[in-house]
């Protein structure tokens, strides 16, 4: 047995409240496993009132990076030292990544882990019109990213208006997409000419994993890719009813992975394993 003589390993923390069920630590061990990398990933709770001073021990303990995760996506944003264009855009951030010169960059790979995941379905997202339902975190994230991929239209459609119509002025002022909100109160139409369609709600996450969201699947088409972000499990409600109607599905677990391997590479420089991640990932959802 080799025995080591350095033992100063590269951190990496996951701050949320509450946290203690988020899977992403077995995720990311997995991978610096797999990369045979000296990292560790620490899962922390931090109350909302004690963010700062998280993120001042960050800097302290010269930690590598971190994941955030509610409550704290929006709320960390002053206090790191420059975001990203996408995270500036996005207006949160997920990831944070401590640069060579010990200053904190803040990254948000939500919705680049989505793009990952539609890109690798073969589909063109340049020119392309999408339907949001949702405009929390998720849907800001995915909106910004898919502008930014090219798309030409993104509509959003979302319980409360005020939260829509704020994420379609998001987009008209910080991206070159044409947007536009779709009230829903009552059962969705998917609109004519719609090639991407997103359930970024949290409709159908564990454990209300049968809840779908109140759409008209009979307006969803057969060349439509119909995508969700609910990861677990990962054929949701929402994509069995659309993959009926002939479209093709993508699920919310290619989103996870990509997300994390994304943040896997800003902090180690290495290309992750995502099929490690993604079996990872599936051991945990079996095992809850
Ligand atoms: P938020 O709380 O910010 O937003 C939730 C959204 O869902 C809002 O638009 C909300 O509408 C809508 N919503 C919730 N319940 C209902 C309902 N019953 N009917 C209609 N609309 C509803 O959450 P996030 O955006 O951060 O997360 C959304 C989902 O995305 C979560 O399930 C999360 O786990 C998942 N996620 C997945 C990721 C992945 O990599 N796969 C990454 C990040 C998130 P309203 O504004 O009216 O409240």
């Amino acid at each position: 047995m080799t025995v080591p003589t350095q033992f100063l390993s590269e951190i990496i923390a996951l701050f949320g409240s509450p946290v203690a069920e988020n899977p992403t630590q077995y995720m990311q061990e997995e991978a610096f496993r797999a990369a045979g990398l000296d990292f560790r990933y620490v899962t922390l709770e931090v109350r909302a009132d004690q963010l700062a001073g998280a993120v001042q021990g960050m800097r302290a303990m010269n930690f590598t990076g971190a994941n955030c995760t509610i409550p704290h996506k929006v709320a960390v944003l002053p206090l790191l030292d420059s975001l990203t264009e996408a995270a500036e855009r996005i207006g949160a951030v997920n990831t944070i990544a401590r640069q060579s010169d010990g200053s904190l960059l803040g990254e948000n790979t939500d919705g680049k882990g989505f793009i990952r995941a539609a890109r690798e379905s073969g589909r063109d997202l340049a020119g392309g019109r999408a339907l949001l339902l949702g405009a929390g975190g998720a849907a800001r994230a995915i909106a910004i990213e898919l502008a930014l991929a090219g798309a030409s239209e993104i509509l959003i459609a979302n319980r409360t208006p005020a939260r829509g119509e704020e994420l379609v002025q998001r987009i008209l002022e910080r991206t070159a997409a044409r947007s536009a909100f779709i009230p829903w109160e009552a059962t969705l139409r998917i609109p004519d000419g719609i090639d991407f369609v997103v359930n970024a709600t949290s409709i159908g996450l564990y454990p209300d994993v049968e809840a779908i969201p109140n759409v008209d699947f009979t307006t969803i088409q057969p060349q439509q890719l119909a995508c969700d972000v609910i990861p677990n499990p990962p054929r949701t409600p929402f994509l069995r009813a659309a993959e009926e109607r002939g479209a093709t599905t993508l699920d919310g677990l290619g989103m996870l992975v990509y997300q994390g391997a994304i943040a896997f590479m800003l902090w180690t420089g290495h290309e992750a394993d995502v099929e490690v991640m993604r079996r990872a990932l599936e051991r945990v959802f079996a095992a809850a």
